[in-house]
């Protein structure tokens, strides 16, 4: 009960202070890569590789494949401009930030 109070009260200060990421489909790679934003090479439905600034505020890049030959590969769905990926990202270096990108929010994992 409490619990659940408590994951709608989280989710919706979530909403309320987050700009939530936007998906960008590109062939490349823009000079300027902007932060909350995923950039998506290849095209929504065939996406080979999505790549974001980590949301910690570390200013390192992440890339991740979404291509099924890639071992790991993580899978995007893109709502209304809004990606969702899974599964988590765990970073094994640097910040070691552990997180979910839902509907474009970054849900964090604490455990
Ligand atoms: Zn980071």
């Amino acid at each position: 009960m409490f619990k659940k109070a408590f994951a709608s009260f989280s989710e919706f200060c979530k909403r309320l202070f987050q700009t939530p990421y936007k998906a960008e489909c590109v062939e490349d790679l823009p000079d300027n890569f902007k932060k909350k934003t995923l950039y998506v090479i290849g095209t929504k439905d065939e996406p080979w590789q999505v790549e974001l600034f980590c949301p910690c505020g570390c200013e390192d890049k992440i890339v991740l494949p979404t291509n099924d030959s890639m071992k790991p590969r993580w899978y995007l769905k893109v709502q209304k401009g809004k990606p969702s990926l899974s599964p988590s990202i765990f970073r094994s270096k640097g910040c070691k930030s552990h997180f979910f990108i839902r509907e474009g929010y970054v849900d964090w994992c604490f455990d």
